[in-house]
């Protein structure tokens, strides 16, 4: 009888999959594009003009939203949402779990005479009240009250989701408490980027702009995953239960080679990205490139950036679709930090910048940056907020998950430094000597090549290194988790930029209205913000080791693990800081604070109780069935009168490796069921050190094991297997 892993491979090796389920010529991306979108053109097309007007107002220059016009409105959507076949609408909301939720209503509605009438007022567009006592809270509401309230948003448009058997009106929402508070990654974002749109307003002003009426923060998030076959996920219930592996050798052929990134993208796997592009499309997401990344079965997505609601709802989205239909190409698609030890995990790189609503972006140095005053105000406004508040970008990105990636050498260490780049740094430090008269140029390559035509050369080199890296026009946020929510990084950043931006827009309109000129006045107040924040920048090798002596130097922190960063959150600073600007009250961290806690404690309690359940009835049973392969060989060794040393040898070293990890596994049990006394972040510290290492013990006796028994009584599918058969 083959075991589930040999049924996997046979499975694989047997199965045909349709790879053209779509026909580009049949039908062209650009009318596909969103196609399911209650969009502005939609709007314009269905609404009465004044109405449109007043939402467009909203959507575009953050005016209030007039509450007579949700009728009209509501009842649009719903006969376009019709048209496309949809039964149902959802409010969509993003609760504190980091995923979507959402709660489906039929638009029927019984007369009375037994007919029924499809309806949808605005009193249901604009509010929800799905059963909020399941969502975690942090204490917010206890379950005996637990009213929980979902608002729409109309900054990001609603849209169909198809499905097989129907269609649904999707419809972004907020998700707040009885009380007010926010329950969800959404409100505190959309805060946020009210509070840094009203500061960068004020600089902009400065320079004589009248015209712009809200500044976004723009965001693009790159986004990596890996695809494995569905039936290796089958035969792991660490993959299938926890989205990574917590048993597994590393392969003889990994990453090494090189051989991966950038390289052709399997049929299968191109085939689906297709798909998912489609569907994406379809839903308006501007997903632009796409390519294979580091590690082997491991891939990215781009979108192109939008303002970072949108882009936030956007990203969900994005792993909505690809979890979605991976299936149905026989693929699983892996979000988690790392799905594998040993080869690279992946992250969610958020590129920021700040743009008007005409489409200016603040974070643009333009071909002379050292003339360009506005650039440098916002530039080392960046700077002085990630020197200040470095400890909350590292909060933002916590996660069990992102522990295992953070400062492995493969993605950026947990000290939070910037990256300028040569051409910025050389306009900075003359900025900083009071001294700015050129900036450095890129020039043209040297290809050697006559026929070849000149390339024009950046100005700076990349730095992949870097948590925080300037990227020619934006900032790229590196060490977001591949499975976060862009939400929770994307508050932190806005809200940060945006104290810096009223510090200094307040001395500057101060010193304005003395009678300084503009230019002088900025000239007189950079450098010394300079001075203060300079320690946060880096422009070497994030990964050496000499990197973090240097940061210890500098004093900069060093927050190793989640456990290390939750308290940050609950810091005077910290709430004096969100305090100050309305995105959290201290009630809300709070609850973040015992939020974050309580999600480490559940993530690393199921793998935990995973780690011993594969342990006793998966590894175990194979290491015995060959300890008894192994005893019977030396045995007849003696029964045949031949030397049977070596087998010994085996036999004693398989019993010793086997008594070990059966200890391990009956420590790490008897650890993870001791529950101790205090609060959640107190049970996290104690999962910290007193449980984690014991899953790395049991984690390197079972890999050991691998690397010893029989091939044939191995259970689990191999990393050899699962990266490499396709
Ligand atoms: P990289 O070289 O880092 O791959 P790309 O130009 O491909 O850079 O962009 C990566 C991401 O940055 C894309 O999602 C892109 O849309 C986004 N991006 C570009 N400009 C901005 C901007 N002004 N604000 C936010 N994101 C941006
Ligand atoms: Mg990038």
């Amino acid at each position: 009888m083959p075991n589930a892993r040999q049924k996997a491979i046979e499975a694989i090796a047997n199965t045909e999959y349709d790879l053209n389920q779509i026909d580009f010529r049949a039908t062209s991306l650009k009318d596909l594009f969103g196609s399911l979108v209650f969009s502005e053109e939609v709007q314009k097309a269905r609404l009465p003009k004044p109405v449109f007007k007043a939402l467009q107002k909203t959507i575009k220059q953050g005016v209030v939203l007039d509450p007579t016009i949700a009728d009209a409105v509501a009842s649009a959507m719903k006969d376009w949402a019709l048209e496309h076949g949809a039964t149902h609408y959802t409010h969509l909301f993003q609760p504190m779990t980091g995923l979507t939720a959402e709660k489906h209503d039929s638009f029927l509605s019984p007369t009375g005479s037994g007919t029924a009438l499809a309806e949808f007022s605005g009193k249901e567009l604009v509010k929800g009240e799905p059963d909020a006592s399941s969502f975690p809270s942090g204490g917010i509401r206890a379950t005996f009250e637990a009213r929980g309230y979902t608002g729409w948003d109309p900054t990001s448009p609603a849209y169909i989701r198809e499905t097989p058997n129907g269609t649904t009106l999707v419809i972004p929402t907020v998700f707040i408490s009885w009380t007010g508070e926010s329950l969800d990654k959404k409100t505190p974002l959309l805060k946020s980027m009210e509070v840094v749109s009203t500061q960068a307003l004020r600089i902009v002003r400065l320079f004589g702009n009248t015209e712009a009426k809200k500044v976004f923060s723009s965001v693009g998030p790159e986004q990596e995953y890996f695809l494995i076959d569905k039936n290796f996920m089958y035969a792991r219930p660490d993959l299938l239960g926890c989205g990574r592996t917590l048993f597994g050798t590393k392969p003889p052929k990994g990453q090494e080679l090189e051989d991966q990134y950038f390289g052709t993208i399997p049929e299968r796997v191109i085939a689906c990205m297709a798909d998912c592009e489609t569907e994406l499309f379809k839903l308006g997401v501007p997903v632009k490139t796409r390519h294979n990344e580091v590690a082997p079965s491991q891939y990215e997505f781009a979108p192109i950036f939008e303002d970072s609601n949108l882009a936030t709802d956007h990203n969900h989205l994005c792993m909505d679709v690809m979890r979605r239909t991976s299936e149905k190409y026989g693929l699983v698609c892996l979000l988690h930090e790392k799905p594998f030890a040993g080869i690279n995990g992946s992250g969610k790189h958020n590129n920021w910048s700040l743009a008007t609503d005409l489409g200016e972006n603040l974070l643009n140095p333009g071909d002379t940056p050292h003339e360009n005053m506005q650039f440098l105000v916002f530039c080392v406004a960046v700077i002085r907020a990630v020197a200040k508040y470095p400890e909350l970008l590292r909060v933002s990105v916590a996660s069990a998950g992102n522990d295992h990636r953070l400062g492995a050498n493969e993605a950026p260490p947990a000290i939070i430094s910037i990256f300028l780049g040569d051409q910025l740094q050389d306009v900075i430090d003359q900025l900083e000597r009071s001294d700015l008269k050129s900036t450095k140029a890129g020039g043209f390559m040297e290809v050697g090549v006559t026929v070849l035509p000149k390339l024009p050369r950046d100005a700076g080199d990349r730095n992949r290194t870097s948590p925080f890296a300037f990227t020619g026009n934006k900032f790229e946020f590196r060490a977001v988790g591949s499975s976060f929510s862009i939400g929770g990084p994307n508050v932190v950043l806005n809200t940060i930029v945006a104290e810096s931006l009223d510090y200094i827009a307040t001395q500057l309109e101060t010193a304005v209205k003395g009678g300084k000129a503009l230019n002088k006045a900025i000239q007189d107040l950079l450098p010394g913000i300079l001075k203060e924040s300079k320690k946060v920048i880096f422009n070497g090798d994030g990964y050496s080791e000499d990197w973090h002596k240097e940061a210890e130097k500098r004093g900069l922190p060093n927050l190793k693990s989640t456990t290390d960063a939750i308290p940050i959150l609950i810091r005077k600073d910290t709430i004096d800081l969100f305090a100050k600007y309305k995105v959290f009250t201290e009630r809300e961290l709070q609850a973040r604070y015992a939020i974050f806690s309580e999600k480490y404690v559940k993530e690393v309690m199921i793998e935990a109780n995973m780690m011993v359940m594969m342990a006793k009835t998966m590894i175990l049973p194979a290491a015995l069935r060959y300890q008894s392969v192994v005893a019977e060989a030396v045995n007849s060794c003696k029964a045949a009168g031949v030397d049977g040393g070596a087998q010994l040898e085996l036999l004693k070293e398989l019993t010793d490796l086997t008594t070990k990890f059966q200890a391990a596994s009956a420590s790490l049990c008897t650890a993870s069921h001791h529950h101790p006394e205090g609060d959640p972040y107190a049970h996290a510290k104690y999962i910290k050190e007193s449980v984690i290492p014991k899953m790395v013990d049991l984690r390197t006796l079972g890999d050991k094991l691998e690397t010893i028994v029989a091939d044939d009584l191995w259970p689990l599918p191999t990393y050899r297997e699962m990266l490499f058969i396709k």
